[in-house]
C-alpha cells in the first residue's frame, strides 16, 4: 500500500527528472472509459458526462503536469480534448449546438494547454534546481571526504550535516551525522562511551559570534594512542545576506610535528647549555694568553688573539640567544624588575653604539618617567631593535628613538628608513627563527625579535611594528610606568 501511495505521490518524484507519457496515457484512457461506462450503464444518460468531466480533466492535467512535467500536462490535455470531440460526435450534436460545442472545445484546448504547460514547466524547473543542489551536495561531500584532515560541517544550530572519516581516525570514535555540537561544553559528554572532543563548543562559539577560530591547539586523550595534540580551526559560513548558516571545522593531528618541535627544543637547550661552559673557559684562556703576549711584546699574536676574542664574543652571543629561546620555551625566563629611568638607559646604549655606526642615532624623548622592568633585559631589547634598524637600513643615515606617555605606559619606538617589511611578513617576524629575507642577504638567526617580544611581554608590556616596504620600519614597545607606593 505504501509503495502505491509513494508511486502516486508527486512530491516523491520531485527532482527525478524522468517524465513518462505512458502512465498519464493509461490513467486518462481509463478515466474516459469510466466516464463512458457511468453515462451509459449507471446514469443511463449519454449527456450525463458534463461539468464533472471538466473538473476531473483539469485535476488530471494539474496532477500529471506536476508529476510528469510538460509531457504529462500535454498528454492529459490531448486526452481531454480528444474525449470532448468523441462526445460531440457520438452524441450527434447538430446545428448551433455543434458549433458552440466545437468553439468551447477549442477555448478549453487553449486553456488546458496553457495550464499543462505552465505547471509542467515549473515542475521541470524545480527538478533542475533540486538536481543542481544534489550535485553540489555530492561535490561538497566528496571534497570533504578527500581532505587529509578531519572536517566537520554543522548547520546554524550546531548540528552536524557533514563529517569525514578522518575525524573518526583522529578521535578514535565516530560522531554520527545529526549530532549537535551544542553550547554546553561539558567535558564528560560521551558518544558510545567515548569522551567527545573536549572543545565541542568551538563551532558553537563560531556560530554565535561569527568570528573564526584559527589554530587552536588542544591536547586530547585518544583511547589507543594516548595523548595527542590537535590543531582545530573553525569558521562561520555566511550566505549572500551575510547571515550565518553553518560552520566549518577542521581538526588535524599535529602530534608528530609537536614531538619534532619538542626534540628540536630539547636539542637547543642541551647544545646551548653544553656550549656555554667551554666558551667561558676559552674566554678566560684568551685573557691569560693576551697577558702573556703583551708581556712578550708579541704584537702579531696579540692581533690574532684579538680577532679570536671578537669571534668568541659572537659565538657567546649566539649561545646566549639559544639559551634565551630554550628558557622561554620552558617558561624559565626570569625577570628582575626594578625602577629605572629609560632615557638614561637609551643614552647609555647610544653611547656604546654611536661610535661603531655611521647612522646618526637621534633621540626624540618626550617623557621623564621611570618604568618598572628588568633593566638588563630591556637593554637587550633596545640593543636588538637599534642594531636591527642599522642592519636593515644600509642606505639610510639616521635612526630615531622616541618615547611618549600612553595612559599607564611609556611607549618607546625605534624608527629606521630602511628596507621595511611587507604587511604579510609583519605578523611573522616575531616568530622563532623567522627571517623575512629568504635570500640571506643579512646575517642573523631570526631570534632577536622573538626573544625581545617575549621579554617585553614578561615585563607587562607589548611589542608591535608599523612598516612600509621600501620606506622603513618603526618598532614599538610599551612598559608599565613605575608607580610610587
Ligand atoms: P635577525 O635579525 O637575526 O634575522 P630578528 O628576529 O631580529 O632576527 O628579525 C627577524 C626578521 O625581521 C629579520 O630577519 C628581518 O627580515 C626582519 N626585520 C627585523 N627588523 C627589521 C627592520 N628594522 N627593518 C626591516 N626588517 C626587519
Amino acid at each position: 500500500m505504501n509503495k502505491i501511495i509513494n508511486y502516486l505521490d508527486p512530491m516523491v518524484h520531485l527532482g527525478e527528472k524522468k517524465y513518462s507519457i505512458l502512465f498519464p496515457f493509461l490513467i486518462n484512457f481509463f478515466v474516459c472509459i469510466l466516464s463512458e461506462a457511468y453515462a451509459y450503464s449507471i446514469a443511463h444518460n449519454p449527456m450525463a458526462v458534463g461539468a464533472y468531466s471538466i473538473f476531473i480533466n483539469v485535476a488530471l492535467i494539474i496532477y500529471f503536469a506536476f508529476r510528469e512535467g510538460i509531457r504529462g500536462g500535454f498528454t492529459s490535455t490531448f486526452f481531454s480534448i480528444a474525449y470532448y470531440f468523441y462526445i460531440i460526435f457520438t452524441r450527434h450534436y447538430t446545428g448551433s449546438l455543434l458549433t458552440s460545442g466545437i468553439g468551447t472545445i477549442i477555448v478549453l484546448a487553449f486553456l488546458y494547454s496553457f495550464l499543462g504547460f505552465t505547471i509542467g514547466w515549473l515542475k521541470q524547473q524545480i527538478d533542475t534546481l533540486i538536481e543542481i543542489q544534489a550535485d553540489e551536495r555530492k561535490r561538497l561531500e566528496t571534497i570533504i571526504q578527500q581532505l587529509p584532515i578531519g572536517a566537520i560541517i554543522t548547520d546554524d544550530a550546531g548540528r552536524i550535516t557533514n563529517i569525514n572519516k578522518q575525524v573518526a581516525t583522529i578521535l578514535g570514535f565516530t560522531i554520527p551525522i545529526g549530532f549537535t555540537l551544542g553550547k554546553n561544553m561539558i567535558e564528560n559528554v560521551r558518544i558510545n562511551g567515548k569522551r567527545l572532543l573536549p572543545n565541542r563548543a568551538l563551532s558553537f562559539n563560531v556560530l554565535s559570534t561569527g568570528k573564526a577560530i584559527i589554530n587552536r591547539e588542544q591536547i586530547y586523550e585518544h583511547t589507543n594512542k594516548g595523548k595527542v595534540y590537535l590543531r582545530i580551526d573553525s569558521s562561520p559560513i555566511l550566505n549572500s545576506k551575510k547571515k550565518i548558516i553553518a560552520a566549518a571545522t577542521t581538526i588535524s593531528d599535529i602530534t608528530r610535528q609537536k614531538k619534532l618541535e619538542q626534540q628540536k627544543d630539547d636539542f637547543i637547550a642541551m647544545a646551548s647549555h653544553e656550549l656555554k661552559t667551554p666558551i667561558t673557559s676559552i674566554k678566560v684562556f684568551t685573557q691569560v694568553l693576551g697577558k702573556h703576549f703583551k708581556d712578550k711584546k708579541d704584537s702579531e699574536s696579540q692581533r690574532i688573539l684579538q680577532k679570536m676574542d671578537k669571534n668568541l664574543d659572537k659565538l657567546d652571543e649566539l649561545v646566549r640567544l639559544l639559551l634565551d629561546v630554550s628558557r622561554i620555551e620552558q617558561g624559565k625566563l626570569q625577570t628582575k624588575p626594578e625602577k629605572f629611568f629609560v632615557r638614561e638607559l637609551v643614552e647609555d646604549i647610544i653611547e656604546d653604539i654611536q661610535p661603531i655606526t655611521r647612522h646618526k642615532l637621534i633621540l626624540d624623548w618626550r617623557t621623564t618617567l621611570y618604568v618598572y622592568a628588568d633593566k638588563e633585559r630591556i637593554r637587550q631589547v633596545l640593543v636588538n631593535l637599534i642594531t636591527n634598524a642599522i642592519k636593515y637600513s644600509p642606505h639610510a643615515d639616521k635612526i630615531i628613538m622616541r618615547s611618549k606617555k600612553n595612559r599607564n605606559f611609556v611607549e618607546i619606538s625605534v624608527e629606521d628608513f630602511g628596507i621595511g617589511i611587507s604587511k604579510k611578513e609583519q605578523n611573522k617576524i616575531f616568530g622563532r627563527f623567522y627571517q623575512a629575507d629568504s635570500n640571506n642577504t643579512y646575517p642573523g638567526l631570526g631570534l632577536g625579535l622573538y626573544i625581545s617580544q617575549q621579554i617585553i611581554k614578561l615585563n607587562g608590556g607589548k611589542m608591535w611594528v608599523k612598516s612600509e616596504e621600501g620606506k622603513g620600519s618603526t618598532f614599538y614597545f610599551r612598559l608599565p610606568i613605575h608607580k610610587e607606593k
